[in-house]
């Protein structure tokens, strides 16, 4: 909690009014989100907060030699399919995961702990930094000319604020946690059972860490949190426990929020803009906003499945985020796409189901636009390949390439975690070549 700043204002008796009057607006704000909160969730009927589930299998590599295989994308090629049950063990494995997965949403719900959680959120500063950051916006689009619309609304600016003071000021990235006796290095020695107190606030893995110092030796615990709340004390974490507790977060301030899972190794978040009336991306890890083609692009990295979870659906995003199929993609295949369909559709109709018909229909044509987008967007790549062959090349036979400017976007290596760690996950942008080598890869 940083409040020096605001307590050193107090002291000066000329800005006391105003200092009051903030005080004030904090307290009506969080007494508005609380109402509506409380009135969304009574009208929805939710279960009081289960306590948190085994993380089981939160993305397990794939065998390496998935990678060679040609990749199969007929979900991806827009190709209309009819949902089909699962049949097979392997597919029945994998509705059964997506089904706990979808579980992670679910667990925010619960007002009177999202109350609790913006007591450790600094409201004004994140208020005011999200006023000034609109108007900008604002003022940027007039002087465009009338009728133009601004980037983005005061909601998204919310969230961005909030995104920047939880990367900055709130949480910490762990790869080793420091020898608590000595601060120095430690050495990964594998998994210890949860100790009572660790196993009671949720936590179900322990990782288990030597002082590398000889003559200390201590032995360090990282207990892997899974409880969004828990982890407001902890304020620590890979990317799991960073975009569970920012997803959390940006629920408590009162966003939509969609926590996206992808099969290879990374968790992050989606914020619904209703200025932009769509979804956006937020990998609070990165400080990332509607960064889509950061993880390609950016990282190198290919991806087989991206899916998004929300406390009233589910969506397969993937084509949000792999743009090039035959360039980014793994191989789909740990069911076919018409078996994914019908877990999607099961999903939502589970979350669904207590809704009235006007709420349904409303979502489902949101379903609708999106899938329109998503299909957008990979038209919108094949143009743009397509624009890439200049003429005098198509009439000499030399299929040259002209720079691609997504491409030059995108290109920023990822920035949480040591260099170490990013090199050996392949993911430090173009200036760090490196393998996607599944032995590397972090549990998330
Ligand atoms: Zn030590």
């Amino acid at each position: 909690m940083d409040r020096s700043h605001a307590g050193q204002q107090r002291a000066d008796a000329a800005t006391v009014d105003t200092d009051q009057l903030a005080h004030e607006m904090t307290e009506r704000f969080r007494q508005v989100l609380s109402t509506r909160r409380m009135n969304e969730l009574t009208s929805r009927a939710v279960q009081s907060r289960p306590a948190s589930p085994a993380p089981r299998d939160f993305g397990t590599p794939q065998p390496p030699t998935a990678q060679h295989a040609p990749p199969s994308y007929s979900s991806l090629r827009n190709i209309p399919l009819e949902p089909q049950a699962p049949q097979d063990a392997r597919s029945m494995r994998f509705k059964n995961m997506l089904h706990s997965l979808s579980n992670m949403p679910i667990r925010w719900e619960n007002p009177g702990l999202l109350d609790e959680a913006l007591r450790v959120v600094p409201l004004e500063q994140i208020y005011n930094e999200a006023e000034e950051e609109s108007q900008i916006l604002q003022a940027e689009a007039e002087s465009l000319g009338a009728g133009k619309k601004a980037a983005w609304g005061y909601q998204d600016c919310v969230v961005r604020a909030l995104m920047r003071w939880f990367k900055r000021s709130f949480f910490s990235w762990v790869n080793n946690p420091p020898c608590a006796r000595c601060y120095s290095p430690t050495i990964g020695v594998g998994m210890a059972a949860p100790l009572p107190d660790e196993q009671a606030r949720g936590a179900n893995q322990v990782e288990l860490y030597k002082c590398s110092l000889e003559q200390c030796g201590a032995f360090e615990r990282y207990p892997r949190y899974n409880d969004a709340f828990v982890l407001l004390q902890t304020r620590r974490g890979r990317c799991g426990e960073w975009a569970n507790c920012f997803s959390m977060l940006c629920r408590a301030v009162g966003s939509r929020v969609r926590w996206v899972w992808n099969s290879e190794d990374h968790v992050w978040t989606e914020v619904y803009s209703v200025h932009r009336k769509r979804w956006v991306h937020v990998d609070v890890c990165e400080e990332s906003w509607d960064k889509p083609m950061l993880y390609t692009k950016g990282w190198g990295k290919k991806l087989a499945y991206c899916i998004a979870f929300s406390v009233d659906g589910a969506m397969d995003v993937t084509r949000r985020y792999v743009r090039d199929p035959a360039k980014h993609g793994l191989e789909r295949n740990r069911t076919p796409e018409a078996v994914l369909l019908y877990i999607m559709n099961e999903i939502r109709a589970m979350r669904r189901t207590n809704m009235s018909k006007q709420d349904k229909f409303r979502l489902q044509g949101e379903d609708m636009r999106e899938d329109k987008e998503l299909c957008g967007y990979f038209i919108s790549s094949i143009a743009h390949e397509m624009s890439k062959l200049s003429a005098d090349d198509i009439v000499a036979g030399r299929v040259a390439r002209r720079p691609d400017p997504d491409a030059q976007k995108a290109l920023e290596g990822r920035t949480s975690g040591n260099s170490q760690w990013i090199r050996s996950r392949g993911e430090g942008g173009q200036n760090t070549p490196g393998q996607q080598d599944p032995r590397n890869q972090h549990p998330r």
